[in-house]
């Protein structure tokens, strides 16, 4: 799919009016808003679930993971400031829906998952869409030194405290959006490295996210 074909199917009423609705929220980004008119998130869910894919919720995905809330991938891309051939690295593919979102804007996208299963099912995802994006997996926690640096890093998962290996692998100018807090509830902050060895942060307000687990992050249970 490139990110002006048009999916045309049953659900593009509802992905219309999610779209109208997340404007209604302040999401301002057109490329955004064209990139999520575009990705078929039904495509993202368990089959049993298609008919709420365009509830503005998280919804429970294999793994006793989520796919994050419609809202919150458009707050986060946003802040990210996607461009066409920018080098975006995503810890947490889970469903594979917020990589799909970046690939169809032009990025250049690596995305990072620990379990297996779920890097699989985003790859095929991924691939029946036409949309390219880099799945590995492995602790994202610790990023990936192989493509970096990177322009932009998005986490999907909330973390205990800004992981510095993510931090140190944005290029100068490059933006980190990271949820960070306890398990119930993180800010959403934006790290922009501004020199060698100078970083800006930004409250971006609450969210909510499953816990991002790792050597940077939290322990694993059990
Ligand atoms: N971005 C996803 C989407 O579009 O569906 C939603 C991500 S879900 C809220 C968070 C994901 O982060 C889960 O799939 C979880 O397994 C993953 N995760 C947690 N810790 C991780 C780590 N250290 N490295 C990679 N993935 C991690």
């Amino acid at each position: 799919m490139s990110a002006r074909s048009r999916i045309i199917g049953p659900y593009d009423e509802q992905r219309h009016a999610l779209i109208a609705h997340l404007r209604s929220r302040g999401i301002t980004d057109p490329d955004v808003l064209q990139a999520m008119d575009l990705v078929p998130r039904e495509r993202f869910v368990q089959d049993f679930m298609r008919n709420r894919a365009y509830e503005d919720t998280a919804l429970p995905i294999d793994d006793r993971q989520t796919i994050s809330q419609p809202y919150t991938v458009a707050l986060m891309t946003q802040a990210l400031g996607v461009h066409d051939g920018m080098k975006i690295l995503e810890i947490g593919t889970g469903s594979g829906y917020q990589a799909a979102i970046l690939a169809a804007m032009g990025a250049k996208v690596i995305t990072i998952e620990r379990h297996p299963k779920l890097s699989a099912q985003a790859r095929e995802r991924l691939a029946a869409l036409g949309l390219s994006a880099e799945c590995r997996v492995g602790d994202g926690t610790i990023g990936y030194t192989g493509k970096a640096p990177y322009d932009g890093i998005i986490v999907t998962a909330g973390a205990p405290d800004v992981p510095e290996p993510l931090a140190r692998q944005l290029s100068i100018g490059g933006r980190l959006i990271v949820p960070v807090g306890d398990l119930e509830q993180q800010t959403l902050y934006r790290v922009t490295r501004t020199a060698d060895e100078a970083w800006n942060v930004e409250d971006l307000g609450p969210v909510k996210f499953v816990p991002l687990i790792g050597v940077e992050g939290w322990q694993a249970d059990g």
